[in-house]
């Protein structure tokens, strides 16, 4: 039988699990990817994710044309609406099923519903795997059976859970002889950029490598430092964690490679791999919430707290925007949103503190926050980013308590005490003396003078009172405590 291996969130050909399933079930094996017409013409023209997938693609084609050793190897790849496409090429390469790996965000499962339903019809299979996730779905469950939705007992019960099999690797290569040669009119080069109507962006510049290679690069490269991980993961200015958000959304490096290396090392002792495991599992822990409560897209995990009213109107929407742009006169909190404007990338540790300060400084909906983070980040994923977010509203499954508010400025002095995080993305701070450089409007008037720093001039005022704020956001959360 002919198959079609259709990738998705999983843009490599190591390690692969429905190309595996493919290639061991069937002769002949077409690969394609779909760049999606309805979800990039929602997107800004200039746009680093899609630059990072198009560059992962070209790896990926070069890749299986060399490992099918035949001139007409490869990748194919359309711009189109994927649910017309795939049942499409599946007729027109008159292949009886499509293989490819599980996506659950809602907006895929809908996609993947009317394509079986289109495959279905025209008597072809569709055979979907767990790729993405470790464990996913409802393979961890409290002993009643039900989801977990505290991290820690779900944690425990992943590491009891995860075993030999589960991390194994499916192994493409040994049967890379099944891959198919294209037919001629398949055989065009990954659509360029402008094919896919989008402008370059600044990707190249920031010395992110793409694709598989890049991918095992950055893993290399972070095996020298693991042992550190634990010390230095909250420390923005430091090289402390991996980098590899972006290839773990875009798939172009095995989970389970790297779940399988952490938990080798975590064995060993590691300390560093050991927490860096946790990472991993708080992945799968956001992607099995989202599963089991989809309906945390767009409305709190907890419902008492969509009772909360949020500050809106034209003060609050300046407030957003000074939030966006990072101009809030808070150091830390325009330093990170500067790292994700220029970069598409935040530190975990910035992530927490600039969601805290949107929604319990400035008062403002998480879900804005939730929604700026979607169209900037490069590892932009629902789950993860969802969680994330409902986390610091309190909104959350095993969030922080509603009461506990990160401090911007003891935040600040904790994890960037030397201020070089801050001085890296705020040069117009700089020169100031690091006591300074986390509260400037405390600053003696000659220490700003001579940093050449004027308030509300060349630098910010705070937009608000930290500790006025604060009571503010106690007030606010109190209808919660009315319902729970
Ligand atoms: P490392 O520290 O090296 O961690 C390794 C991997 O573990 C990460 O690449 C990621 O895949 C996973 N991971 C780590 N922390 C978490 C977490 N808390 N939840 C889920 N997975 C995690 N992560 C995303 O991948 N996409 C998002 O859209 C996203 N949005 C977030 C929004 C908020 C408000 C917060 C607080 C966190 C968010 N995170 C998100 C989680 C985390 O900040 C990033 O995964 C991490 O900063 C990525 O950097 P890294 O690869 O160097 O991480």
């Amino acid at each position: 039988p002919r198959g079609l291996a259709w990738f998705r969130r999983d843009l490599r050909a190591q390690d692969h699990t429905a190309l595996y399933h493919a290639l061991t079930r069937c002769e002949q094996v077409f690969c394609a990817f779909v760049f999606d017409k309805d979800i990039l013409d929602a997107l800004p023209r200039a746009d680093r994710r899609v630059e990072f997938i198009r560059e992962s693609l070209v790896e990926l084609d070069g890749t299986l044309r060399a490992l099918s050793q035949q001139e007409r190897g490869g990748l194919i790849v359309w711009h189109a609406v994927t649910s017309d496409a795939i049942p499409a090429l599946a007729s027109a390469l008159e292949v009886q099923a499509v293989f490819t790996n599980h996506d659950d965000e809602p907006q895929a499962l809908e996609r993947d519903r009317r394509v079986r339903t289109r495959l279905a019809a025209a008597g072809k299979a569709f055979h979907t795997f767990k790729d993405h996730a470790l464990l996913e779905r409802s393979e961890v469950l409290t002993q009643t059976g039900n989801p977990y939705s505290v991290f820690t007992p779900y944690k425990n019960a992943w590491l009891k859970k995860i075993d030999a099999f589960q991390l194994k690797s499916y192994p493409v290569e040994r049967h890379a002889h099944h891959l198919a040669a294209r037919p001629q009119a398949y055989c065009q080069p990954v659509p360029t950029l402008r094919d896919l109507g989008f402008e370059p962006t600044t990707l190249p510049q920031l010395r992110l490598p793409t694709g598989a290679r890049g991918a095992q690069q950055l893993f290399d490269e972070f095996l020298g430092r693991i042992a550190r991980y634990e010390d230095t993961r909250n420390f923005p200015a430091v090289k402390g964690p991996s980098y590899l958000s972006v290839h773990l959304r875009f798939g172009t490096i095995s989970p389970r490679l790297l779940a399988r290396t952490a938990h080798r090392l975590m064995l060993e002792g590691n300390p560093g791999a050991t927490t860096w495991l946790s990472e991993l599992i708080w992945r799968d822990f956001y992607f099995q919430i989202l599963h089991h409560h989809p309906h945390v897209v767009g409305r709190s995990f907890k419902p008492a707290y969509d009772a909360i009213q949020w500050e809106s109107g034209p003060d609050a929407d300046a407030l957003f925007a000074a939030w966006c742009e990072g101009r809030t006169g808070y150091p830390l909190v325009d330093a990170a949103m500067a790292q994700i404007n220029q970069t598409g990338y935040m530190h975990n540790r910035l992530r927490m503190v600039v969601a805290s300060f949107l929604v319990k400084d400035l008062g403002i909906d998480w879900r804005r926050g939730e929604a700026y983070f979607a169209t900037h980040l490069n590892d932009f994923d629902l789950a993860a980013n969802n969680g994330g977010w409902q986390w610091a509203s309190s909104s959350g499954c095993d969030a922080q308590p509603y009461f506990r508010i990160f401090n911007p400025v003891s935040q600040s002095e904790k994890f960037d005490p030397e201020g070089k995080f801050i001085r890296r993305y705020l040069p117009q701070l700089a020169a100031l003396p690091t006591k300074a450089l986390h509260a400037p409007w405390l600053a003696r008037p000659l220490e700003l003078q001579e940093a050449g720093v004027r308030l509300g001039d060349s630098y910010p005022l705070p937009v608000v009172e930290h500790d006025a704020a604060r009571q503010r956001t106690l007030e606010r959360y109190a209808v919660v405590k009315t319902f729970t």
